[in-house]
C-alpha cells in the first residue's frame, strides 16, 4: 500500500495569499521541513514553508503555558478570527509590546515600508499626517486600560522623531505607568542631530532606542531602504554610544540579500558599549513591498536561528529558545557581556525551568524581585547545581541596578526572532498567541500581523466575511 510522502501533522486555518478569504489549512512535515497547505476555491493550491527544522517546530507546543490576560477586551466575538480584531475575548495572549503610530511621515521611503510611509507630501499621495498629542494621549491610554502597567510601549511611525512634538510625546509616556519605553526609528536625526541624542539621553534609564540596521552593504540598503544609509548608522551608533543611551539594532532579514550578515551584524552589536541586543525579523508580506517574491523572498524563524548558529559561535542551539508568549514566532537567547565575552544563560536551566519561570513577556528583564539573584551568582562560589537555581531566578529579572559585581542591565545581551504572520504563513491558531500589539487610533489593540493585513488603512483587508451565522455578506 503506498505511503503519503510526508507527515500530516496538524490541522489550522489560514488566508488566501490573494484573496484573503478564510481556508482550512494543513500543516505537513516533508524533508525535515514544515509546509502550511491550503486550498482556496478561486485561487487554488498554495504550498508555504513554514520551518525548515520540524524538531524545533514540534519543540515550540512544548513551550506554551497559560496565556495572561488583558484587563478587557475591546470587541465582541462576532465574525470569528482574524476579523474580530480587537483584542476579543478569543484572544490568547495579551500585549507583551504594544506600537503606537505617531505620524505617518518619514524622512526615508523604504521599498520594504509595511506602514507606507514617507515625505509629506508625494506625488500621487494623500498628504501623510502627524498625529495630535490628544490623539496620542488617547491611544497610550486604551493600552494603559487594557494592561494596567504595560510592559513595552513602542513609539514608532512613520519615523517617530520627525513629529515636533518628539519630546512631548514621552513626556506623555512618562506620565502613565508604562514599564519601557522603546522608540522605533531608522536613525536619520539620530545621525545628524547630537542635540536631540542629549535630550534623548535625558530620558534615561526606561527608554530604549529599536534602531534599523540592517546591512553593511550599500546594494542591500538601497534595495531595503532606498539609500545608502552606511555612514548614517555609524553615525547614530556613535552618538548613542557617546549619550550612553541603551540601544536594540532590529535587523529586517531578506533571503539571499542581507542573510548571510547575521554573523557580522551581532559581532558590531557586541563591540558597541550601547547595545543591549539585536532583533533580527524576517521580512512580512506586507505594505509596500516592491519586487518581492514570496517563493523566493520569505524567510522563516527556524532558517534566522539556523543562520545565527552557523554564522557566530556565541551561542548554541539550547541558548535560542521559543518564547513562551508565542513560541513559534518569538525566539530569544538571553547573554551577558563581561569584558567581552559573552555568556550565554538560556542554556543553563532545563526548558522545563525555563517554561515555569519565563513570564509571558518579551523582556524578562522588565520583572521585579530577582534582581538580588545575581549577585550570588556572580559574587559567590556555587556548585554547578547551586548556580543553576540562582540563574533559574536570574533569567526571570536581569539587573537594571548595579550590582556590587558591577554587573549591570548595560552588560545584558539579548537575541531575539521576530517572525510575523503574513498572508502567506498566517495561521489562526498562532495569531491568536500573537503578543506584539499596535493600538489602533479608535483604541482597538490589534495584533500586529492582522492589523497589517486587515486592519491599516489602505491595506487589503475590509474583508468580506462569508460565515457569518446571520448568512448575510458582512465587510470588516
Ligand atoms: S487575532 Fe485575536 S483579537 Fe483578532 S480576531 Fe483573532 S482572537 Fe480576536
Ligand atoms: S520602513 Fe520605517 S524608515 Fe522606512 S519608510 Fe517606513 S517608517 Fe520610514
Amino acid at each position: 500500500m503506498p505511503t503519503r510522502p510526508y507527515l500530516f501533522y496538524a490541522l489550522t486555518n489560514s488566508v488566501c495569499s490573494t484573496c484573503l478569504n478564510k481556508l482550512e489549512a494543513k500543516i505537513i512535515f516533508r524533508d525535515d521541513k514544515v509546509y502550511l497547505i491550503k486550498h482556496c476555491l478561486i485561487h487554488g493550491r498554495e504550498e508555504v514553508l513554514i520551518a525548515d527544522d520540524v524538531e524545533y517546530y514540534k519543540k515550540c507546543n512544548a513551550f506554551i503555558k497559560p496565556a495572561d490576560m488583558p484587563l478587557k477586551f475591546n470587541t465582541p466575538i462576532k465574525y470569528g478570527c482574524p476579523y474580530d480584531c480587537g483584542l476579543c475575548p478569543d484572544h490568547e495572549q495579551h500585549s507583551c509590546l504594544t506600537l503606537i503610530e505617531v505620524t505617518d511621515q518619514c524622512n526615508l521611503a523604504c521599498p520594504i515600508c509595511y506602514a507606507d510611509s514617507g515625505a509629506e507630501n508625494q506625488a500621487g499621495h494623500a498628504p501623510r499626517k502627524h498625529r495630535s498629542l490628544v490623539q496620542i494621549a488617547e491611544m497610550m491610554d486604551a493600552i494603559v486600560a487594557n494592561e494596567g502597567s504595560p510592559q513595552v510601549v513602542q513609539i514608532s511611525g512613520g519615523e517617530p522623531t520627525v513629529h515636533p512634538e518628539f519630546f512631548e510625546i514621552l513626556d506623555l509616556a512618562k506620565e502613565r505607568p508604562i514599564q519601557h519605553l522603546m522608540i522605533n526609528t531608522n536613525g536619520v536625526r539620530l545621525a545628524k542631530d547630537r542635540e536631540f541624542c542629549k535630550r534623548l539621553a535625558e530620558h534615561m534609564p526606561g527608554i530604549e532606542v529599536y534602531l534599523q540596521f540592517d546591512s553593511f552593504e550599500a546594494a542591500a540598503l538601497k534595495e531595503l531602504r532606498g539609500a545608502d544609509l552606511r555612514e548614517m548608522r555609524s553615525r547614530a551608533l556613535q552618538n548613542l554610544n557617546e549619550f550612553k543611551i541603551s540601544t536594540n539594532l532590529v535587523v529586517t532579514v531578506k533571503k539571499g540579500l542581507n542573510d548571510s550578515e547575521i554573523g557580522k551584524i551581532l559581532d558590531h552589536a557586541l563591540a558597541q558599549d550601547c547595545v543591549r541586543g539585536v532583533t533580527f525579523q524576517p521580512i512580512q508580506a506586507a505594505g509596500r513591498l516592491e519586487d518581492f517574491e514570496a517563493g523566493r523572498d520569505r524567510y522563516t524563524l527556524t532558517e534566522v536561528r539556523r543562520s545565527i548558529l552557523e554564522q557566530s559561535d556565541y551561542f548554541s542551539p539550547e541558548d535560542i529558545l521559543p518564547v513562551p508568549c508565542h513560541p513559534d514566532c518569538l525566539a530569544m537567547a538571553y547573554a551577558l557581556k563581561v569584558k567581552g565575552k559573552v555568556i550565554p544563560l538560556t542554556s543553563l536551566i532545563s526548558p522545563e525551568a525555563y517554561v515555569e519561570t519565563v513570564p509571558n513577556s518579551i523582556l524578562y528583564e522588565q520583572s521585579e524581585g530577582l534582581k538580588q539573584k545575581i549577585f550570588d551568582l556572580f559574587s559567590t562560589k556555587h556548585s554547578p547545581a547551586s548556580a543553576t537555581t540562582s540563574l533559574k531566578q536570574l533569567l526571570c529579572c536581569l539587573p537594571l541596578l548595579p550590582t556590587p559585581t558591577g554587573i549591570t542591565y548595560e552588560n545584558v545581551f539579548r537575541i531575539t526572532i521576530v517572525q510575523f504572520l503574513d498572508a502567506y504563513n498566517f495561521d489562526v491558531r498562532s495569531v491568536k498567541r500573537s503578543c506584539i500589539h499596535i493600538v489602533h487610533p479608535d483604541g482597538r489593540i490589534i495584533p500586529f500581523d492582522t492589523f497589517n493585513m486587515f486592519y491599516r488603512e489602505g491595506s487589503a483587508g475590509h474583508h468580506l466575511v462569508t460565515n457569518c451565522s446571520d448568512g448575510e455578506a458582512h465587510y470588516v
